[in-house]
C-alpha cells in the first residue's frame, strides 16, 4: 500500500550513465568522481596563510595541470549528490579529464 515511491526523472533506459557525487566538497559546494579531481582542485598548503591553512578553493572550470590544459572536466551536468544537504540531482560532477579520456578509449573499443 505504501509503495510507489517513485523518483522523479527514473526509469528513462539504462543507456544514461548517472555521475555521482563521491567526494563533496562542503568549502565551495563543487561535486568530485574521484580524489585526484578533488584535490586538483583544492590549491594551497597547509600551513601557510595567516590561520595555517593556506588551501582554498578553485573554480573547478579554472583548474589547469602543469602543462596548462584543463584538468578537469564534467562527468556529467546531470549528476547527483547525496552528500549534500539536503541532496542534489542535477549537478555538475567533475572528473579528472586524463581519466575520462581513457574510460572513453575503453568504451570505443568494447
Ligand atoms: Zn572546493
Ligand atoms: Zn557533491
Amino acid at each position: 500500500m505504501a509503495q510507489g515511491r517513485e523518483a522523479g526523472g527514473e526509469g528513462q533506459g539504462d543507456g544514461m550513465r548517472t555521475a555521482t557525487c563521491t567526494y563533496h566538497c562542503s568549502e565551495c559546494g563543487s561535486h568530485f568522481s574521484s580524489l585526484a579531481a578533488f584535490d586538483s582542485h583544492r590549491q594551497g598548503e597547509f600551513g601557510e596563510g595567516k590561520f595555517g591553512d593556506g588551501r582554498f578553493c578553485e573554480e573547478p572550470e579554472d583548474v589547469l595541470d602543469s602543462t596548462g590544459n584543463l584538468r578537469l572536466t564534467p562527468l556529467s551536468v546531470e549528476g547527483e549528490c547525496r552528500l549534500a544537504r539536503p541532496p542534489k540531482v542535477g549537478v555538475t560532477v567533475w572528473t579528472d579529464a586524463k581519466s575520462l579520456e581513457r574510460a572513453r578509449t575503453k568504451w570505443a573499443a568494447a
